[in-house]
């Protein structure tokens, strides 16, 4: 049979990284999954109760523009002296999708895109489709193992550059900015280049020089904060994520987002997260305590670590990387592997935490 002519592919879609999600235990094994940065929680029952009732009007599309929710977020947002108006945020389908839609927004065919890397991994691929061209810009080594290195990120910003991405604390290194390297690293920067603050795991942060990116936002018209409800608030199932912005930004940001696309349950589900933020912040504290016995754990082992401020500690392991994984599931820990760098491992709940102490031990 003759060759028939094939659908082409867009070249940058058949070249895409895949997305490696954490590892999943097998049904029937039990293992402690610490690979994905979930909250090892289950959801709280008055969130479960608004899940479950939510479920009831499936049939139903869900309110397309999230207007309530997008109005409790602002409010949650807004203190004293500073509001943030429901007309600074756009909900999407987990804060990836959001940041999918800041760059569709702004995004030119060959524009670039700087990110550090390592960082997230969704960086490149959101990157490339949205058409932008990705300028990798490599993470401090040394005594600054895992940190931004934003003077050099400045320094890769051209005429063609549209958005820089900053992921504080950054996965999977847990790696803060501080308030006078980003004040610096700002000043630098454009006023008509985009700069996208990814605060996913914001809530965990205790280092008092890390700035909240809503002063950063005040202070800076070119700034886009992404914020998710997957993290500390436990709700990664459900895909509600943010994006805060000027409003011209944020309608722009809305006007390209999927329709209809955090479902009735999620809108409900973090709704009803925000009116739980006190039994939510308890178990993040909780969460932030087992990161510190964890760390000190490893300190006494031995393991020089990028201090966190995440969910996660991060382990340089070289050509390592893949063995150890292998022995952590075998110990009944899944962790989350970069082939030929390194190890994360999100902080889970005491149990997993002192098996992987345990595991961790045996590699030194
Ligand atoms: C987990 C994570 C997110 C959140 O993604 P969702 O789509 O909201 O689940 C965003 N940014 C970074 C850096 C992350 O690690």
């Amino acid at each position: 049979m003759a060759h028939e002519p094939r659908v082409p592919l867009r070249p940058v879609v058949a070249a895409l990284p895949a997305y490696v999600p954490g590892a999943r235990s097998r049904p029937g094994a039990a293992a402690f999954k610490l690979s994905s940065n979930e909250n090892p929680y289950p959801p709280l029952p008055s969130v479960l109760v608004a899940i479950t009732d939510a479920a009831a009007d499936v049939n139903r599309y869900p309110d397309m523009y999230a207007t309530e929710l997008t109005e409790s977020i602002a409010t949650s947002l807004s203190r004293e002296g500073m509001s943030v108006g429901a007309d600074q945020v756009v909900v999407g389908n987990g804060s990836v999708a959001a940041l999918a839609h800041v760059l569709a927004a702004v995004v030119e065919p060959g524009d670039e895109v700087v990110f550090p890397w390592r960082s997230f991994e969704a960086y490149p691929i959101a990157v490339a489709v949205a058409g932008g061209t990705a300028v990798r810009v490599p993470l401090l080594t040394g005594a600054d193992h895992g940190r931004l290195d934003l003077p050099a990120m400045a320094a890769a910003i051209t005429d063609r550059t549209r958005v820089v991405l900053v992921c504080t604390p950054n996965n999977p290194t847990g790696a803060v900015v501080h308030r006078d390297e980003l004040d610096a690293f700002l000043a630098q920067v454009p006023s008509d280049v985009l700069v996208v603050l990814d605060e996913a795991y914001l809530e965990f942060v205790r280092d008092p020089d890390v700035p909240d990116g809503l002063d950063v936002l005040a202070a800076h018209p070119n700034v886009v904060l992404l914020r998710t409800f997957s993290k500390a608030f436990g709700l990664a199932g459900l895909r509600v994520g943010y994006a805060v912005a000027r409003p011209r930004l944020a309608a722009g940001i809305r006007a390209v987002s999927t329709p209809f696309g955090v479902s009735h349950i999620a809108q409900r589900a973090a709704i009803a997260s925000l009116g739980a933020h006190e039994e939510l912040a308890q178990r993040v504290e909780h969460l932030v305590a087992e990161r510190t016995r964890l760390v000190d754990g490893l300190a006494q082992q031995g393991w020089d670590l990028p201090r966190t401020e995440a969910n996660f500690v991060w382990f340089d392991l070289g050509e390592r990387t893949a063995a150890r994984a292998a022995e952590a599931a075998a110990a009944g820990v899944l962790v989350r592997p970069f082939a030929g760098e390194g190890l994360r491992v999100t902080v889970g709940e005491r149990e997993a935490n002192d098996l992987f102490l345990q595991v961790a031990a045996t590699w030194r």
